[in-house]
């Protein structure tokens, strides 16, 4: 089959490798039918570190079950499924109060033994806590939104349900990327009256305001901060949604928060060193929070909104291409020419 692997910074290679097989009765093979390039893979497209073997790449795909191993129940070959960014067994401990990320019998694509998603196929462990039937053909019009079931749209709802948004919070979120658009939508799924989006490309705020932003920053850092508190009367937000990952994006989100608020963070965060004392968090009392979003556990939650089209979250993929293209869509997506990129293997 053709997969995609990263050899170094830059260096995306689409190139044939062995077919994915059942290793384990626990396994699945499953034919891609759409996946996509995240935002997250920019992070070592900008810095990971030349290597001959490569890095299988993709963490975000719809698929038709194939090959089904001996011990999996709950899934027939010629079944369409959408599967999240990390597999997980669905019954443990950790599965069972929602926290899939964490489950020990799980782990993330493209990762030891686990081939990426930007390919033909892949092999899925632990394929009945995983995979997820769709009730729909593999030429629906709603695979575009139902593939942001995998990562964007789960993150973006984790990051408004960790700083539990109601109706009466006053929302910012941090970053026009397709994250910080789900985080918006996902606010105003829950209800908030108010949300301000933090972000300065324009096509993409513009979809933040269809998606129920009331606001849009364009400035950074000090004059982003000022703006906000300018528009909360001087308090600032009871919840910041940080989609970006960058320390600077973490400082203006402290900024931006009213004592007694919380920061939830989505972002995957690029430092492991920032403020968290008096003058921070500690004297206003802000709540931090977030991580990798435990996105099986909200399938079940977001999934009914996308088949009745009352949601339509696959307005992020603006670029349609077919796997050969996926060095250029990483380009596109670098360039900031293209918000997300849909593949079609
Ligand atoms: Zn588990």
């Amino acid at each position: 089959m053709r997969a995609t692997y990263m050899y170094g910074a830059g260096d995306v290679r689409v190139e044939t490798v062995p077919d994915p097989v059942l290793q384990r009765p626990t396994d699945a093979i499953v034919r891609i039918v759409r996946s996509c390039i995240c935002g997250s893979d920019l992070h070592p497209y900008h810095n990971l570190p030349a290597s001959p073997q490569g890095t299988p790449m993709g963490h975000e795909f719809l698929g038709v079950v194939e090959d089904l191993g001996t011990e999996v129940s709950g899934l027939r070959r010629g079944d369409l499924v959408v599967a999240p960014f990390a597999y997980s067994d669905n019954t443990c401990d950790l599965c069972r109060e929602g926290l899939h990320t964490s489950c020990p019998n799980g782990g993330f694509w493209a990762a030891g033994d686990v081939g990426g998603a930007q390919a033909e196929a892949i092999r899925v462990p632990q394929a009945a806590g995983t995979l997820v039937k769709l009730p729909v053909g593999e030429n629906s019009m709603l695979l575009p939104s139902l593939l942001t079931l995998a990562d964007v749209y789960g993150t973006g709802y984790h990051a408004a349900k960790q700083a539990h948004v109601t109706p009466r919070t006053t929302v910012a979120v941090i970053g026009d990327g397709a994250v910080g658009l789900m985080a918006v939508l996902s606010a105003h799924r829950l209800g908030a009256e108010r949300i301000i989006l933090m972000g300065r490309h324009d096509v993409r705020t513009k979809l933040g305001i269809d998606f129920g932003a009331t606001d849009v920053v364009p400035e950074r850092g000090g004059e982003g901060v000022e703006k906000v508190r300018e528009l909360t009367g001087g308090q600032g937000v009871h919840a910041v949604l940080e989609a970006v990952g960058y320390r600077d994006a973490y400082e203006t989100a402290f900024g931006i928060v009213r004592p007694g608020g919380v920061i939830s963070r989505v972002g995957v965060p690029q430092y492991e060193e920032a403020p968290i004392g008096f003058g921070s968090l500690f004297g206003p009392n802000i709540t931090l929070t977030g991580g990798p979003a435990p996105v099986r556990a909200y399938i079940d939650e977001l999934l009914p909104g996308v088949l009745e089209g009352t949601v339509e979250p696959g307005r992020v993929f603006d670029q349609t291409i077919g796997l050969e293209q996926v060095p250029d869509g990483y380009l596109a997506m670098n360039d900031r020419t293209a918000l997300k990129v849909l593949i079609r293997p």
